[in-house]
Parts: C-alpha cells; structure tokens; sequence
C-alpha cells in the first residue's frame, strides 16, 4: 500500500493505474476510521481494480466554532485498517498542499448547499464541495463511494457531478449501524457512555416515522410531529433539524412517498449527530 501526501504522487499513481486499465475507485474521509467507512472501503474493492482512501481533515468544511482541533486524528490506526483491507494508495494531504496561499476559489451547489445541515453549519457543503471536486481532479476515479449517513452530502454531490460534468460515478453505500442502532460516526467518540444512550433517540424517532409510513401515514406535518415526540422522551438531547425532504433537492414535501428522506440532525451535549431514513426502503 502507497502513502501519498502530495497530489502530484498521487495524481501520477492513479494515471498509472487507468493506463494499465485498472478502474480506479475513490474513498474520500477525515480518517477516524470505523466500519461505516470500511463498508465504503470494501464496496469500492468490490467495484473497482485500483483504490485510493484520502485521508484529509478539511478545514474548509469546519464553522469558526466548530471542532477541528480536536477532531480525531488516528493516522496510524486507519492505516493499518486501510492495509488489511487491501487498500492501494492513502492520499493523506496537508492542509498547505491542499489549500496552498492565496487559494479563493470554491466550488458551491447553490440552494441545495443552504438545506438540511447547510442551514444551521453556513459554508460546510461549499466546504465539502470544493475539497471533494478537488479530490476528483486530483485521483480521477471512475466511481467515487460516499455513505447515506451524509444524505445531504449525497444529493449535494450528485447535482455538482451532473452540473460540472464531471466524469465519476457516485456510488452510495448504507449507513453501517451500531447494534442498539446509533449511526457510527467518528464523532460518536466524543460521547460519554451516558450520552451514547441519549444518543438512541435519534435512530429511534426515525424508526418510529418509518414504521407509520408503513401503516399507511403520508402526511409529512404528521410524521413531524410524531419524530419530534419521540425527541421530547429524551431533554437531554436538543433537536437541530427533523425534515421530511426530496432525496435530491432536498425541499421539504407535504406528502410522503416511498423514497423520501427523512433526516434528523442533534446535539447531544456539545457534539452534533445526524441520521436519516428513505422511507418504504
Ligand atoms: P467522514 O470521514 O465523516 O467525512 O466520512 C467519510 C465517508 O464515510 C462519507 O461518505 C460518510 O457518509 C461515510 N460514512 C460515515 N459514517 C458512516 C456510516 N455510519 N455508515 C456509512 N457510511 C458512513
């Protein structure tokens, strides 16, 4: 397994790659690694020859007050996960590499990019957006694989892939799930054993929306209303957003269908979790 922190090794390597006829895939996280993105990692060794996992905590996406500094960096952890699983090449840039001086210009989806997360974290998905396009000029995959965990992220990169042309394919994989159901995230390492337990709500509330869906209720207002009871059971716990959305342009809708989004964003303690669910699926 290579280990790249320039886009120059990395963007050779990857042509190499191509040339010889290799499909390459592409795995983009900020490390911290656990199963949700090993279950990327895997899909992408299933559907591709040649894979490349970067390993890149993006100040861009990050609010002035949000938690990059202390953000979990376990480098040598994810690389010998990444080796077992047979990964080919970690592109794990530094920040000047990836945003050298005097860098201003950004990608932005507009609209979609102020929705769900992009309402209460301004410029995170122009943040995601501009290191993510970054990183498919730079490996040039042929599918690139990102989780449903980040529904929001999901629709936002499809529409700037169509929109710029941009020759990947998306690939999205499901939320990989804890086994009392909270939705794995490096995140969660910051939640006390207590907290963890609050943190249920969230997975829970979703259940609850999905399995009225199933019993015949398509009124969004109404399986709103019953998510957010389900967050009253829980006080510790403070609700960001529960939205009843269009998986793609992410606009709230009144009548739920089979393929609707349901996503849920909250702060437990200081750190905020979110989680989703496509209904009828
Ligand atoms: P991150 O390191 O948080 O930027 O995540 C990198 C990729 O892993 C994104 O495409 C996420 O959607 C995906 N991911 C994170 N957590 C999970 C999970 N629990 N299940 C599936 N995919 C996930």
């Amino acid at each position: 397994m290579k280990i790249f922190a320039t886009i120059d090794a990395t963007r050779t390597a990857a042509r190499a790659a191509r040339r010889q006829g290799l499909r390459v895939g592409l795995v983009p996280t900020m490390g911290a690694l656990h199963e949700g993105h090993l279950s990327l990692v895997r899909a992408a060794k299933a559907h591709s020859d040649f894979v490349v996992v970067s390993i890149f905590v993006n100040p861009l996406q990050f609010g002035p007050k949000e938690d990059l500094s202390k953000y979990p960096r376990t480098f040598e952890h994810d690389r010998a996960l990444l080796e077992k699983e047979g990964v080919d090449l970690i592109f794990a840039p530094s920040e000047v590499e990836m945003y050298p001086g005097g860098a201003v210009t950004f990608v932005n989806v507009d609209v979609l990019s102020d929705r769900l997360d992009g309402q209460s974290r301004p410029g995170h998905f122009r943040g995601v957006t501009t290191v993510v396009s970054k990183l498919f000029r730079i490996v040039e995959p042929d599918k690139a694989f990102f989780g449903q965990k980040d529904a929001a992220q999901i629709a936002i990169i499809k529409r700037m892939v169509r929109d710029l042309d941009i020759p990947v394919e998306i690939v999205v994989c499901p939320i990989v799930r804890e086994r009392e159901g909270l939705a794995m995230s490096s995140r969660n390492t910051y939640l006390s054993p207590e907290q963890r337990k609050q943190a249920l709500v969230l997975s829970r509330a979703l259940k609850h929306v999905q399995q009225l869906f199933n019993q015949g209720e398509r009124r969004a207002e109404q399986l709103v209303r019953a998510g957010k009871h389900v967050f009253a059971e829980e006080p510790a716990v403070r609700l960001d957003y529960f939205s009843i959305v269009d998986p793609d342009s992410l606009e709230p809708v009144e009548q739920a269908v089979a393929g609707t989004l349901v996503a849920v964003a909250a702060f437990v303690g200081t750190t905020r979790l979110i989680d989703n669910v496509i209904l009828g699926g």
